[in-house]
């Protein structure tokens, strides 16, 4: 299994170096040279778990890097909205991701397991993530794994990038970056990004605080230490910059915390776009008949509700940042931490399969804070730092590789302290 691996990579990377010579921009020597940013995104990575004692190289990394106290994830807490607020420094209101179930008049719908929806530029391109500045910079970029990068966005993909495919092993992942990393200069990416998903699968079917996840924990921590194994092989280990965090927590949810929004109000009047811990919901269609409908259904629910509240678009909280984009459906209905908002039928049919960790939620609960830890040669060493939104990563990024950032909703200036004097 392992050979054959190793020679669809190899196959793989001749592939890439076709590409690369036919590129119209080659990467000046100048822009090779700069130093490697890699990005590592540990899916509900909870700002706590650190603490488990099971991820003995992350707390290494941070023990001789910079380590926040947490990072916020942007509203809805959700994985396809917050991985594109890390590349692109935007909230999901700005960049168009706004959920990671959609509907869009013009586009139809977007689900996490919709390949042609997830791989559209257009359902992107509010956007401009990282590795399309990157480019037009000169630094070559790479994915192994990223919403988003499967996308033709704007005319550009990362340079080097794959389908996500579940299967492909944590250590197929890590290889695939230092293969990557082995390319000649001129082909050899600046900016990476690698992916890990297991603890995101262990806290939803499990819930956070089991020893499934902490299961995950160990196995994406061995990953992490393979990585580290293999950079310093490399003389690497001290000459790259390393950002690893998450895109979100994780709070337990009780099956029996249900809310039933079936018993409330006549569903089949309206165009349910999302259910689960943030659901929303549009008029059924354009006839008068049916806004007359939404109306007097958005009104019941608008009234205190136990275990969630609901709002039309306009009047959701200002510290969310949240409900001016078109794709964002008029109603919205947040659950409270540890509830869902599902319906009498959809439990009947999922019995058995209900996730027990979920997310979404409230972006300031504290269940729903991320983990943040940087290494390397611009980072200070054995840093704290307080907790941050998530929007700044990406101006301190495009700081790191030395490009303009676009036009974005974080702040450099919050998080220059973690870097060393000289890098900043
Ligand atoms: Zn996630």
């Amino acid at each position: 299994m392992k050979i054959v691996f190793r020679l669809l990579l190899d196959a793989w990377v001749v592939l890439c170096v076709g590409c690369a010579a036919q590129r119209a921009t080659p990467a000046t020597a100048e822009a090779s040279a700069r130093t490697p940013l890699l990005l590592v995104s540990i899916d509900a990575y909870r700002y706590d778990y650190i603490e488990r004692g099971f991820s003995p190289t992350l707390a290494m990394l941070a023990r001789h890097g910079v380590q926040a106290a947490s990072m916020q994830p942007s509203f809805p807490s959700l994985t396809f909205p917050n991985h594109y607020t890390i590349v692109t420094g935007l909230r999901p209101n700005h960049h168009g991701i706004v959920n990671n179930t959609m509907f869009d008049p013009r586009l139809g719908k977007f689900s996490l397991g919709n390949r042609k929806a997830v791989s559209d530029g257009r359902w992107w391109d509010e956007g401009t993530p990282i590795w399309e500045t990157a480019d037009q910079h000169g630094l070559r970029t790479a994915t192994m794994f990223w919403p988003g990068s499967e996308a033709d966005i704007h005319g550009h993909h990362p340079d080097y990038w794959k389908p996500y495919d579940g299967s492909v092993s944590v250590d197929q992942r890590v290889d695939q970056i230092l293969a990557w990393l082995d390319l000649p200069a001129g082909q050899r990416p600046t900016f990476l990004t690698l992916y890990f998903d297991a603890v995101d699968h262990a806290g939803h079917t499990y819930g956070p605080d089991t020893p499934q996840v902490d299961a995950a924990l160990r196995e994406t921590d061995a990953a992490l230490a393979r990585l580290v194994r293999g950079l310093r092989h490399r003389r690497l280990f001290d000459r790259i910059n390393m950002i690893v965090l998450a895109d979100h927590g994780m709070a337990g949810a009780l099956l029996q915390n249900s809310v039933m929004i079936d018993r409330l109000v006549p569903l089949d009047r309206l165009q349910t776009v999302s259910l689960g811990v943030l659901a929303g919901f549009n008029p059924k269609d354009a006839s008068t008949r049916a806004h007359r409908d939404f109306a007097a259904i958005e009104h019941t629910l608008e009234q205190p509700q136990s275990h969630m509240r609901c709002w039309d678009k306009t009047r959701v909280p200002a510290r969310f940042h949240y409900g001016s984009n078109p794709r964002i459906p008029q109603l919205l209905c947040l659950a409270d931490v540890g509830w869902r908002i599902t319906t009498t039928a959809h439990v009947d049919s999922h019995k058995g399969k209900i996730s027990l960790g979920q997310h979404g939620y409230d972006n300031a609960d504290p269940s729903m804070q991320a983990l943040f830890v940087a290494h390397g040669p611009a980072f200070r060493v054995g840093a704290k730092v307080p907790a941050f939104p998530n929007v700044d990563v990406y101006p301190l990024m495009t700081h790191l590789l030395g490009i303009p950032a676009a036009a974005n909703d974080g702040d450099y200036d919050a998080v220059e302290g973690m870097l060393k004097p000289g890098a900043r």
